[in-house]
């Protein structure tokens, strides 16, 4: 390992065995789960790549709070301390409970939704908020910078709103139909990619300018703010913190799935800056969907380890670790010659499919081929991001085309050592060094909704 790579700021205090296979094992085990590793038993795994939520591991602080969670089902005291340590980070007055973010998205956005044709904007909307905007009877537009979807060429942060193009939707929807501007830091579902506070101040700017709510969808905002520390010209010498309460500040409300930046196994968060009206519409609406909202879903004890999972994430050192493990894998693959999207961002190293396979057409998923291929060499359980995940037309059913076809490498945080990810790097030049013998997939089994999760497949012949 190179020095360029910051060694972990923690040391291992209770391990959890994790099972090799052999490739024998593996193929029937693949084939058994239908082609579809979403289906195949963790036990079956090696190294778990398949997401970093709720996967990474707490540390000695958090399980001792954990033993400290008042169980109360009304003003439980875990919910004051949680409550004080998110009112300290955003400054914001109002705080609720969920118990993930997809949970906070089904409190907040139908609030938000005040009438027919209404439509929410957003760099990009993950799928799980997608579908809450949809639910609400309100649509999804994504309108992120083209530099996005180019992912061979550096851009420092291609996360970036598109502020013409956001402008643009504005003027022909009309100010009164924008539900709301959602600002997803980081920039999950193309790669984790890092959103400058220029580009934010732009889109406060038109927000302002229009009157409409600006949202932060902030599972990693930490990462983010790591990232403006890293890369954006006059924030070197400001803490992760301060430059997080810089992101708070210039929004109206924030959500959050806590299974990412919260270091927590479960939770979510609902913050909201000033607004009354609307903090009592949640607090209304949350009863029956999550929970009394001094609880949210959650147990008194997960929002203490929440209390302090969100401030570890704010240290320097661990977020410095944290990405260097993202960039190190993104390295060894690159160093490998195999296409991914450059440069690595929060969470994962994704792999450009349209590249690394590009004789399978969409419409036989290239990405979901490229994961089980990667599985069967070394136990390694990726996932598509592409158009198997993507879906059919609502209208025509016919597959939509995903413009990027993805295999993410998601990386737990605190989890896996480099040495995972040296096996990790392997496995994926070995399968690229064979690409041409890759083959495409088709149905066994199609669900009619969110497919990916529970679908079949067979390889073509
Ligand atoms: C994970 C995630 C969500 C949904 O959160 P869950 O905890 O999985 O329900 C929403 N937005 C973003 C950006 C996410 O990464």
């Amino acid at each position: 390992m190179n020095k360029k790579y910051v060694a972990p700021p923690y040391r291992i205090k209770m391990v959890e065995p994790i099972k090799v296979t052999t490739k024998k094992e593996r193929i029937e085990y693949l084939k058994t789960a239908g082609y579809n590793p979403f289906s195949l038993r963790s036990e079956d795994v090696y190294i778990d790549l398949l997401t970093d939520s709720g996967t990474g591991a707490m540390s000695h602080y958090q399980w001792a709070a954990l033993m400290m969670g008042d169980e109360a089902y009304a003003g439980s005291r875990s919910f004051y301390k949680f409550e004080k340590v998110v009112k300290d980070l955003t400054g914001y007055k109002y705080v609720i409970p969920a118990h993930q973010g997809r949970g906070a998205e089904q409190v907040v956005l139908p609030q938000l939704v005040k009438h027919d044709n209404m439509v929410f904007i957003s760099n990009m909307h993950f799928d799980t908020t997608r579908a809450h905007v949809e639910l609400a009877g309100a649509r999804a537009i994504d309108c992120v910078i083209p530099e996005c979807f180019d992912t061979v060429n550096y851009h420092p942060f291609k996360g970036n709103f598109d502020l013409v193009k956001l402008e643009e939707i504005i003027r022909e929807k009309g100010s009164n139909n924008v539900a709301g501007i959602i600002m997803t830091v980081t920039n999950n579902s193309a790669g984790g990619q890092p959103v400058s506070h220029e580009n934010l101040r732009g889109v406060k700017e038109i927000a302002n300018k229009y009157g409409i709510t600006l949202l932060i969808d902030g599972a990693r905002y930490a990462e983010n703010s790591f990232f403006v520390k890293e890369r954006e010209e006059g924030y070197q010498d400001k803490s992760i913190k301060e430059i997080a309460r810089e992101l708070f500040d210039m929004a109206d409300i924030f959500l959050m799935s806590a299974k990412k930046d919260g270091l927590v196994n479960i939770g979510g968060i609902i913050a909201i800056k000033n607004d009354e009206d609307l903090f009592n519409q949640c607090r209304t609406f949350i009863v029956p969907m999550e929970g009394f909202p001094t609880y949210g879903g959650l147990a008194g004890r997960d929002m203490e380890a929440l209390a302090v999972g969100l401030l570890e994430a704010l240290e320097f050192d661990y977020q410095q670790h944290r990405i260097d493990q993202v960039r190190y894998l993104g390295d060894k693959l690159r160093e490998g010659g195999v296409p991914i999207q450059y440069p690595t961002g929060g969470h994962a190293v994704f792999v450009d499919c349209k590249l690394f396979v590009p004789h399978i057409p969409y419409h036989q998923f290239p990405a979901q081929s490229v994961c089980n291929e990667t599985y069967l060499e070394a136990g390694v359980r990726p996932v598509e991001i592409g158009s198997f995940l993507l879906g059919r037309d609502p209208d025509t059913h016919e597959n939509l085309e995903s413009p990027l076809e993805l295999m993410r490498l998601t990386i737990p945080r605190r989890t896996y050592t480099y040495a995972h990810l040296d096996v990790v790097a392997e496995a994926v030049i070995n399968v690229y060094n064979r690409r041409e013998t890759l083959k495409g997939l088709e149905f066994d089994y199609e669900p009619p909704v969110l497919r990916h999760f529970t679908a079949r497949l067979k390889p073509i012949k």
